[in-house]
């Protein structure tokens, strides 16, 4: 074999950040700060202090390979965090504050974090769990000694002042690409939190990829409202993503309310934004009341749950903003897959594109995707057949960090995303369901989602839940759980015409129940194990 001849350079999550300071010096990350105000600064100044924090770890005694655990909301000192943990050989370890207490102490004894930087919100929450925490010897909190909470806690340090101490001059070390570089753990909703162990390189793959037009395609001409949490997946891996880009950053903090969006989105000049469906149906509403446009965004990313048709169709219609719909997962780096149109689609009818742009897309490269019958066996690519999804690729795990008995892998090196799918004749891949969420009725498979998007397709549902109810007959049938618009008074009956009117007979849900509100987990999505116990005992007028 004659060996190529090229230069060889690991990938890093340090030379990202060198490389957004040496050419992107400029460009402005702005953060609404937990404190309300807005702080400004440029990538010259994150890379100066994310040295100046990395020199502080080490000051702390942070060696490679330990844990370092962030409890923060989107802002600039979390971007420092990330890069000054992983670039100095330390691992990242994002811990997700929605979650149960339990499940923090857990998550962060699980992980061994060696010490926490906590945002003063969440300050509180660390004191009253601080003495099961045994491996945390550091607590920072992100803030100036202005802004520092009275706490009982020993020893919790300011972030401003530990930067203060240090200088900015720190040479990054060439790590192996393979090395460990940031943890999380995804929020199921049964059982522990799983982790997931990433390397420096399958993150700058992920962040390389999410740059690429077929995906989001983060450029030096964008300016990105990060809303989606940077505790969960790395903010979607924009957090390296953006810097590669050389893009502009704004962060909300902890202002994730309609108005505060529609303002960040106006008064930035966003051109582009990533959230979950729950997120947007908040904008929604505030852009409803206040009539206000989006004269600056050209397309937002929608990930995390389905993104119904309705929303696609507001988004296009009044604001001229195009929806790009993502499927991934905290075991996929997050990003899987991606829906854009293609040449010959502009042909089609209104209709037809729509049902394409609510399918989750295609793989972007580095990543295959495929649908499996029970037994393991592909399934073919016809829109119709529907499985479980399994994922392989650069940045896709190869397993649960510290986990037994872990069958996640097949022997043949796919990932089982859980997920249920079709993937079209053109290569298009639908989700249809979570597996356990998926509703068993006289021997088919009927899709909670399919339903969900058809029922907040009514113009007085504001948000709906389908959820399997025990069924004498057919073993399972779909009961609806809605929230109406306010002002609005849709019956069950109307309901029910209205789906009925896209569905087959049989999949037509057997009752409604009216809800003032939907539960949710820590990452935004309908927490569907809560409804189930909640109704599980629920009696269909079928029965
Ligand atoms: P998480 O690890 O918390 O990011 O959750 C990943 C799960 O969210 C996936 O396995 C899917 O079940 C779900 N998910 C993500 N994106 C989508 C999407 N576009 N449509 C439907 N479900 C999605």
């Amino acid at each position: 074999m004659s060996v190529g001849m090229m230069q060889d350079h690991p990938l890093i999550v340090s030379a990202v950040l060198d490389f957004a300071e040496r050419w992107y010096p400029d460009v402005e990350i702005v953060s609404r700060t937990v404190e309300g105000d807005m702080h400004r600064y440029t990538y010259r100044d994150a890379a100066g202090r994310s040295r100046q924090l990395a020199n502080a770890l080490a000051t702390l005694g942070i060696r490679k390979g330990d844990k370092v655990g962030t409890l923060a909301w989107n802002g600039f000192r979390h971007l420092e965090c990330y890069y000054a943990i992983a670039g100095s050989g330390a691992v990242l370890h994002t811990v997700n504050p929605r979650l149960f207490p339990e499940q923090i102490v857990y998550i962060i004894n699980h992980g061994e974090d060696k010490a926490l930087f906590v945002d003063t919100t969440f300050l509180p929450l660390i004191e009253s769990v601080r003495d099961q925490l045994g491996s945390v010897e550091h607590i920072i909190v992100m803030c100036d000694r202005a802004n520092m909470p009275s706490t009982d806690l020993d020893g919790v340090l300011c972030y401003e002042e530990l930067l203060a101490a240090e200088s900015d001059h720190y040479v990054w070390p060439e790590l192996d690409e393979r090395a460990a570089s940031a943890l999380c753990y995804t929020s199921g909703t049964t059982g522990n939190p799983k982790g997931v162990l990433y390397s420096h390189r399958s993150m700058v793959l992920h962040a390389m990829a999410e740059v690429s037009p077929n995906s989001i395609g983060m450029c030096a001409s964008d300016t990105a409202l990060i809303l989606v949490p940077q505790f969960h997946v790395f903010a979607w891996g924009t957090t390296f993503a953006a810097l590669m880009g050389g893009t502009k950053i704004v962060y909300p903090g902890p202002h994730m309310d309609g108005d505060s969006i529609s303002r960040l989105l106006n008064d930035e000049q966003c051109t582009v934004s990533l959230a979950v469906p729950t997120i947007w149906m908040m904008l929604m509403a505030s852009l409803k009341a206040s009539g206000d446009k989006l004269p600056h965004l050209n397309r937002v990313v929608i990930g995390g749950s389905a993104c119904p048709e309705a929303m696609i169709r507001t988004f296009q219609d009044d604001y001229d903003v195009r929806v790009l719909h993502a499927w991934g997962m905290t075991e996929t780096g997050p990003l899987g897959s991606m829906c854009h149109l293609e040449p010959k689609h502009g042909s089609l009818d209104d209709t037809d594109q729509m049902a394409i742009r609510c399918k989750q897309g295609k793989p972007v490269y580095g990543i295959d995707l495929r649908i499996v019958d029970e037994s393991g066996a592909p399934l073919p690519h016809d829109g119709v057949a529907f499985g479980q999804l399994q994922v392989k690729g650069h940045w896709v795990t190869a397993g649960y960090y510290r986990a037994e008995n872990d069958q996640s892998v097949s022997a043949d090196g796919w990932f089982n995303t859980g997920d249920v799918a079709t993937i079209d004749s053109d290569g298009y891949m639908q989700i249809t369901d979570r597996t356990k969420d998926v509703i068993k009725s006289g021997g088919e498979w009927i899709s909670s989602i399919d339903l969900e998007n058809i029922a907040v397709g009514h113009a007085d549902i504001a948000e709906a839940a389908v959820i399997a109810v025990p069924h004498p007959k057919w073993d399972e049938r779909p009961l609806v759980i809605a929230v109406r618009k306010p002002g609005t008074t849709v019956s069950r009956e109307d309901l029910l015409e209205h789906i009925g009117s896209a569905v087959a007979r049989w999949q037509i849900p057997d009752d409604v129940v009216f809800v003032d509100e939907l539960p949710h987990g820590a990452t935004g999505k309908l927490n569907k194990l809560a409804l189930r116990e909640q109704y599980g005992d629920y009696r269909l007028p079928t029965v």
